[in-house]
């Protein structure tokens, strides 16, 4: 066996630990006699499994009472249109667009009302967070929208909109429980756990209870509805059991490594060694504003397409996997999400710095 440095932006690397418990578990989980890909969702072990992820993600997060815990499916792209479809009285909404998950986010939204941008960064190419602190929020906007770490981009919102009394949705996909965050300030948080947290086929939804209604807009089907899931407790129908049970070993992972704040010390060193290394370098350079890069996903260019590919093949046959940038943006990008280990940081910028040696200018 031979585990690389996987440097994917999602579906990405899981902690070893837990991959090594669920190997153990694989063929009978405790005393059940099957796995946990066999069992019924109502079964009593699963419950558990359930309830217990909850409790630690609670744990983690410091979730207050008046917050409901969903576990979902269809991915982020399908919070896109829950979004709108429960949130949207008035029928208008306020997105900040910094990338393209926001961008695509808002362009679902229209389908069902309106939405004003009220701010963006596409003139610069999504490379930095524009000003949040006095946007012209919408009087009858029924929430403010934004992706809080833009996946692509490389850049995290790291003061929260002044949203003038309005509800703020946030997409935290992939800095999810990354860093401690003060979940009072959101009326939806919510997540795909393939970046950071589990197998792709989960969505974590954390919203507030008075934002579970009845009322939603016409022709939204049961499924889509959040109250489905609330009054079901993530049970209405079949939910990715196996998925969910993985992402309770990652939550029970993270409390022993001491939480989000912990997490978060480990994630800013790790990011550091790559920063600095990048604000060194004579042929590799960063392309997100120093203030607003992300600890997660680091992009980087050396200019050159010609280089950039040399670059990415020989990372490749050195075992740093997955370093090629997202198809929109070129270039390379290196994602340190929590199961990253320092070592694969350190493996790269090693790397990086013999490539410079033989291509010095
Ligand atoms: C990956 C990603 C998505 C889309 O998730 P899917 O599960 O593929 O639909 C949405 N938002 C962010 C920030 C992402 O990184």
């Amino acid at each position: 066996m031979s585990r690389v440095f996987n440097f994917s932006a999602g579906p990405a690397v899981l902690p070893e630990e837990v991959l090594k418990t669920a190997q153990a578990e694989m063929l009978e989980y405790k005393n059940s006699g099957m796995s946990v890909m066999e069992m019924s969702h109502r079964s009593k072990d699963f419950e558990e499994i359930l309830e217990t992820a909850e409790k630690d993600l609670r744990t983690l997060m410091n979730i207050p009472e008046n917050y409901k815990v969903l576990f979902l499916q269809g991915g982020g792209c399908t919070q896109f249109a829950m979004v709108p479809m429960n949130l949207m009285k008035n029928k208008v909404a306020d997105y900040i667009v910094t990338g393209q998950w926001s961008k695509k986010a808002a362009a679902e939204a229209k389908i069902f009302g309106t939405v004003n941008e009220v701010a963006s960064s596409a003139d610069k190419n999504f490379s930095y967070i524009p000003d949040l602190s006095d946007l012209n929020i919408s009087d009858n906007a029924d929430y403010v929208y934004i992706c809080q770490n833009e996946t692509v981009h490389g850049t995290t919102i790291r003061e929260l909109p002044n949203t003038k009394g309005k509800i703020l949705v946030a997409d935290v996909s992939s800095m999810f429980l990354s860093e401690p965050v003060d979940v009072s300030k959101y009326g939806i948080i919510w997540g795909g756990v393939q970046k950071n947290v589990g197998p792709a086929g989960v969505t974590i939804v954390i919203i507030r209870e008075d934002l579970i209604r009845e009322e939603v807009l016409p022709f939204t089907p049961t499924m889509m509805k959040y109250k489905t899931h609330a009054d079901n407790n993530s049970l209405y129908n079949t939910p990715p059991c196996y998925n969910i049970y993985i992402c309770g070993l990652v939550f029970k992972w993270l409390l022993k490594l001491g939480g989000t704040s912990e997490m978060k010390k480990i994630n800013e060193a790790k990011a550091k060694i790559l920063y600095d290394y990048l604000d060194g370098s004579k042929i590799f350079h960063g392309t997100v504003e120093k203030k607003n890069r992300s600890l997660m996903n680091v992009p980087f260019v050396t200019g050159s397409k010609e280089l950039d590919a040399e670059f990415v093949a020989a990372a490749t046959k050195a075992g740093l996997k997955n370093i090629k940038g997202h198809r929109s943006v070129g270039g390379m990008r290196a994602s340190l999400y929590n199961a990253m280990p320092i070592e694969g940081v350190k493996a790269l910028v090693d790397f990086m710095a013999e490539f410079e040696k033989g291509h010095a200018k």
